[in-house]
């Protein structure tokens, strides 16, 4: 077994900062240890690597989870594979994705679930969990609900987007709801009011308005708003967790606001793109606006004030990133001539980490806020805490080594997503993430992936570990 230490760097976890030595025996964390301990300077003589954290940061290794690796959407697949995509976290200091098994219209859950399960296997470089889309409730696939449960596939996602698609009416997502508030999963909505985006998308087609900028305005943020409420009040009824994925608008989180300070069991994340990019880039002449089409859409400037808001007062608990990679050759391009064509989605697995430390940078969270949000809460919230999202003995040794003092400019000639483009295109940031070590193997060092595909293991997770 490989024993290494980590020393001189500042320890962070949600809860505070210290400086400590972080001793790793095998796969987990075993010790952190006062710098120049009798303990540490013991463990050092029997330990077969040492990184030296002088002047770093030394953090849990993140959990993003939201992503989608080889997903269809629109005849075609998300640029990334479970490989390329895993690695690309891996760069960015992300160690464990949770991506998402879909359930098509008449099948199981089981037949996406396996399907999933057989393109991860053996091809990941971190580990990962899986969150089962339901697109067909039925008698059977809620029945199959309580089996996933107890496989460790404890959280369920339902579409008030997407008709004809993905989509759940108001009662079928009820009864998931009902299924969930029994088996204790977690319901994860992805609140829009498809209903009515479909009318206005197919009015501004028929007016000849087929721009990429229409993709924004056909989806407005009162409808995010709307669908956010009528989950939130379903939930209620029938007594679920619910968890609101890719939160982008005041009106949603106003919503969320009022449910939380009801005391009910409501949660939501944000993303990247929704805190630091708006609408104004899907104006960009020609067709480049389709590189930031995603649904929900980037909003008006001011709502980033508000989901920066939410993230400081926890009523946005997590950000994931909704990595969903189209290229902008031959992908993005379908939808030329209608942007409803556009594939939906948006790189980002790699940059998660670092863009969310530019809040701390810029005086907007503390550095255990930033922890907390990239790794801790996401692993309580999906039933992966202790093993996952801190640095303590016995969890795995899941660590990133962060330098809080470089720079960089993000650029897709750099990143290593397997996309080719980057919606932060020359964006100048401080901090890097350095060296990462997955259940106590290194998988990047100083900058170098030294990692192997199939590295990353399946995780069971137990239920959400934040209900009242
Ligand atoms: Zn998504």
């Amino acid at each position: 077994m490989s024993r290494i230490v980590i020393s001189g760097g500042t320890v962070v976890s949600a809860t505070g900062s210290v400086a400590a030595d972080v001793l790793v025996d095998g796969e987990r964390i075993v010790a952190l240890a006062a710098p120049g301990s009798e303990i540490a300077e013991s463990f050092a003589l029997g330990a077969s690597g040492r990184i030296d954290a002088s002047g770093r940061l030394v953090v849990p290794g993140g959990l993003d989870v939201h992503t989608h690796m080889e997903m269809p959407f629109g005849g075609t697949y998300s640029s990334d594979t479970f490989e390329t995509g895993t690695r690309a976290a891996a760069w960015g200091g992300t160690t464990t994705i949770i991506d998402f098994a879909i359930q098509r219209r008449g099948e199981a859950l089981r037949e996406g679930l396996d399907g999933l399960l057989a393109k991860a296997e053996g091809n990941c470089a971190v580990d990962y969990g899986l969150h089962m889309i339901v697109s067909d409730v039925n008698d059977q696939s809620l029945k199959e609900m309580d089996v996933l449960v107890d496989e460790g596939v404890t959280s369920f996602k339902l579409f008030m987007a997407y008709p004809g698609v993905l989509y759940s009416t108001d009662g079928e997502i009820l009864r998931a709801m009902q299924q969930a508030a029994v088996n204790g999963a977690t319901i994860m909505m992805h609140a829009e009011n498809g209903i009515a985006i479909d009318v206005i998308v197919a009015e501004t087609l028929a007016r000849g308005e087929t721009d990429p900028r229409f993709h924004a305005r056909t989806r407005p943020s009162a409808l995010e708003g709307e669908a956010t409420h009528r989950a939130i009040e379903l939930a209620r009824v029938a007594g679920s967790p619910l968890y609101i994925v890719h939160l982008t608008a005041a009106e949603a989180l106003e919503a969320v606001v009022g449910a939380r300070d009801a005391g009910r069991n409501v949660f939501a994340e944000t993303c990247p793109q929704y805190l630091f990019l708006s609408d104004a880039e899907l104006e960009r002449p020609g067709f480049e606006g389709a590189k930031f089409v995603c649904s929900p859409p980037l909003r008006p400037a001011w709502h980033l004030g508000e989901l920066w808001r939410g993230l400081k007062t926890n009523d946005l608990s997590v950000v994931s990133t909704d990595h969903c990679p189209f290229c902008y050759k031959e992908q993005k391009e379908l939808g030329r001539g209608d942007f409803s064509k556009i594939p939906n989605g948006l790189p980002g697995v790699e940059n998660r980490v670092e863009l969310i430390y530019q809040g701390v940078v810029r005086g907007e969270i503390s550095v255990e806020r930033w922890v907390e949000v990239i790794a801790t809460t996401p692993a309580r919230m999906f039933g992966l805490y202790p093993r996952k999202g801190v640095i303590a003995p016995g969890s795995d040794a899941d660590i990133v080594i962060y330098d809080p003092g470089a720079r960089q400019t993000i650029s897709a000639s750099t990143h290593h997503m397997n996309v080719d483009y980057s919606v932060y295109e020359g964006m100048t940031i401080t901090g890097r993430v350095e060296t990462v070590l997955s259940r106590g193997a290194i998988v990047v060092e100083k900058g170098q992936f030294v990692g192997e595909k199939g590295h990353g293991r399946f995780l069971e997770r137990s239920t959400n570990q934040y209900l009242i």
